[in-house]
């Protein structure tokens, strides 16, 4: 859209925010089935990660379709929006010095580039959570699995709508074979040297 907005400089940079917080900040972007264990993953790291002094802000899917994107559906074409704001506002979280942990489905490889592009490489840790379809159906957390199956919830993901695997994910985790303190576990040797604690 043509504007005629400017790109303001501020006295303060991302630099002197993370020396503040004696630490780096980037997203954790953790993509996987509903009922994979992204929330549940997410809400554990979170906890591991504040007990240490790290500033952190979680964005989770169901939430933030409640608030922001309450406007959006779940066609390719709300999806895809869905991503982009989410990304924006990551983007802006990490600006302030912030690990932010987002929890979403986030279904599209072209979607999950998208993030990337949004962030910079260097600022996404991409956490594929890859438990299969059939332990999430198994564990049907909220019901979701079985509605979608009568065709009660249309384009849900797994069901009647895809799923792309991502093709070069930072981490994989299949959360059928390791309990949750293994997961985090797993995820924080990864993450730890980014962090670049001071
Ligand atoms: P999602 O956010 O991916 O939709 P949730 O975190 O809401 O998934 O649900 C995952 C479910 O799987 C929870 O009921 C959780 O207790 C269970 N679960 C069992 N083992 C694990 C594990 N190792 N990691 C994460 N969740 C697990």
């Amino acid at each position: 859209m043509a504007n005629n907005t400017f790109k303001q400089h501020f006295g303060i940079t991302l630099k002197d925010r993370r020396k503040l917080r004696k630490h780096n900040s980037f997203l954790i972007w953790f993509t996987g089935l509903s009922g994979a264990g992204k929330s549940t993953l997410a809400n554990a790291l979170e906890k591991v990660l504040f007990e240490r002094g790290i500033g952190t802000y979680l964005l989770d899917g169901d939430n933030v379709r409640q608030g922001l994107n309450s406007d959006l559906n779940f066609t390719e074409e709300g999806r895809k929006e869905n991503i982009r704001r989410i990304s924006e506002v990551a983007n802006l979280f990490v600006d302030s010095g912030t690990v932010v942990l987002a929890a979403f489905i986030a279904p599209f490889e072209a979607d999950r580039n998208n993030i990337r592009t949004i962030l910079g490489e260097e600022n996404v840790v991409e956490v594929y959570v890859s438990t299969s379809l059939k332990v999430c159906e198994e564990r049907d957390v909220k019901g979701l699995y079985k509605k979608a199956r009568n065709g009660e919830i249309p384009n849900f993901t797994g069901i009647s709508s895809p799923y792309e695997p991502p093709s070069s994910p930072d981490i994989i985790i299949d959360t059928s074979s390791l309990d949750v303190e293994e997961c985090v576990q797993q995820i924080l040797e990864k993450i730890i040297p980014k962090l670049g604690l001071k």
